[in-house]
């Protein structure tokens, strides 16, 4: 049978409650009534007891048990026995009077009421003397506990037996009726218990229902591609983080989705430009209004070159993206690679009259590292240096080790980057000066490219600039330990 996530709550919730509450009156029953009934024997054979001692005031009086039935006829009433024998057996509770008159009043817990409480006093031959209720019936199922009761003993000698029908566990009529009472309330609150848990159950079902049902109905637009998808989070519970972690999910595939759409269009963008010029320049010789001389042919081929590297940029980047760039790690010293690659722009740095020192950490470093890659992220850097830096500027390359790792360090003495900026020109096409930049060559696929490929050595990349202070470049790779 398939049931709904709220029938299967709702049904939780009542049977825990039914077990639960039918444990818990089952158990307040039995140890009500036990303890109800213990309660009832105790006080059963206290009364006996009392009576006893009223009964065998009476037979040492008396000295037989002829005309106990007539205090009876007393009932209710103060009673005077007179006895004479043995006053100091009198017990404390009954009144004496100076002259041995014992003046008592029928020694019962209140005032006995033969048709309540039924007590027989049998004597020593087992025949009933004394009951206090002969209307209720055979007094057998009394007789019968006879050896329970409590004896009368005058010198030695049983005279008597006392028996109270609460002692030996015969309920009378407001006793019963409190049991009767006892187990009907305790029905009644576990039914009403059920009722509430299964109102309470509703409501904590729909409670929970509800973010769940939300987030189902989100998800599905999400799948179908509605990234704008958000749920409320009303609570700081567990279904409020599952709400606030969906979002979080919604927004990042949104952020992601909108990065793509950008980038296509802006890919678009860069290749519409070189193949523009291409177009127009090839159409002017086509209708003879360009020379093909060798300096037409050479612009040409300059643009060919721009697309080349932008579409072999775009390449490296997506293979590094798939994690399917090809590597050849190899154990590599980085100083001897920041010397060869300090070397490569030294005619560029000249032209524009730029410094380039290297300060390098003392001896031999080795990481591994493919060092076709590596010297391609140093060579960016160093490329970015000579173009944001002005004339007569100047570059610091350094290494230092950091810990288990090397750093290395491109320092321009250039413009510097904006904090706005900063976070982003690690991103994809992005460009702080989309005209300058493009203009001198610069795709913006560069620092990306150079990211990708540090975090295939296990690296970081990052940037550090302080406004008329220039820019630093810094990466950071796992030294290599010499085994
Ligand atoms: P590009 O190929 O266009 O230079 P990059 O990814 O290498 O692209 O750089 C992205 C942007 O970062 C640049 O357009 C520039 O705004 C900024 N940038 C990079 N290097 C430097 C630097 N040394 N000084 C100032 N800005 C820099």
């Amino acid at each position: 049978m398939k049931f709904r996530l709220r029938t299967r709550l709702i049904m939780g919730f009542v049977i825990i409650t039914v077990l639960t509450m039918g444990a818990f009156a089952l158990v307040a029953r039995i140890s009500i009534t036990q303890r109800f009934n213990n309660m009832v024997h105790q006080a059963g054979q206290e009364y006996a007891q009392r009576m006893s001692v009223f009964f065998g005031l009476y037979y040492a009086s008396n000295g037989s048990w002829d005309g106990v039935q007539d205090l009876f006829i007393n009932f209710g009433s103060p009673l005077s026995i007179s006895i004479t024998n043995n006053p100091s057996q009198i017990p404390p509770y009954l009144n004496t009077d100076p002259g041995g008159i014992v003046v008592g009043r029928f020694p019962n817990r209140g005032i006995i009421d033969p048709r309540d409480e039924r007590l027989l006093l049998i004597d020593s031959n087992g025949a009933v003397v004394f009951d206090s209720n002969p209307n209720a019936g055979s007094p057998d199922s009394l007789l019968a506990k006879r050896d329970q009761g409590v004896n009368i003993v005058i010198d030695d000698q049983t005279v008597g037996t006392v028996v109270a029908a609460s002692s030996i566990g015969i309920l009378n009529s407001v006793q019963e009726s409190y049991i009767n009472d006892v187990n009907q309330y305790t029905l009644i609150g576990g039914l009403a218990a059920i009722i509430i848990a299964v109102v309470l159950g509703a409501y904590q079902a729909f409670k929970i229902i509800k973010p769940v049902k939300a987030l189902s109905q989100a998800s599905h637009k999400l799948a179908s591609g509605d990234y704008s998808q958000r749920i409320p989070t009303t609570s700081d519970d567990e279904l409020g983080e599952m709400s606030s972690a969906f979002n979080q999910m919604a927004e990042e595939l949104e952020r992601q989705e909108t990065l793509r759409q950008r980038a296509l269009a802006d890919v678009a963008h860069e290749l519409r430009t070189p193949l523009s010029v291409l177009q127009i320049d090839l159409e002017s010789i086509e209708d003879g209004i360009l020379e093909p001389s060798r300096e037409t042919i050479q612009q040409l081929q300059l643009e060919v070159s721009t697309l080349k590297k932008l579409v072999d940029d775009l390449r490296t980047l997506s293979l590094a993206d798939a994690g399917e760039l090809v590597m050849d790690f190899q154990p590599l010293e980085i100083n001897a690679l920041i010397r060869v690659n300090a070397k490569r722009i030294a005619n560029s740095a000249k032209e524009k009259n730029i410094q380039v020192s290297v300060d390098l950490e003392d001896g031999e470093i080795f990481v591994m590292g493919d060092e076709q890659r590596l010297s391609q992220v140093l060579l960016n850097l160093l490329t970015n240096g000579i173009h944001f830096t002005p004339q007569n500027g100047s570059i610091q390359v350094e290494s230092k080790r950091k810990g288990t790792s090397i750093q290395v360090l491109v320092h321009d003495t250039g413009d510097g980057i904006s904090q706005q900026d900063l976070p982003l020109i690690f991103e994809r096409l992005y460009r702080s000066d989309q005209a300058r930049t493009r203009e001198s060559g610069g795709s913006g696929l560069g620092l990306s490219i150079a990211r990708s490929l540090v975090e295939a050595h296990h690296g970081k990349i990052w940037a550090e600039s302080d406004p008329g202070d220039g820019s630093s470049f810094i990466f950071e790779l796992p030294e290599k330990k010499n085994e």
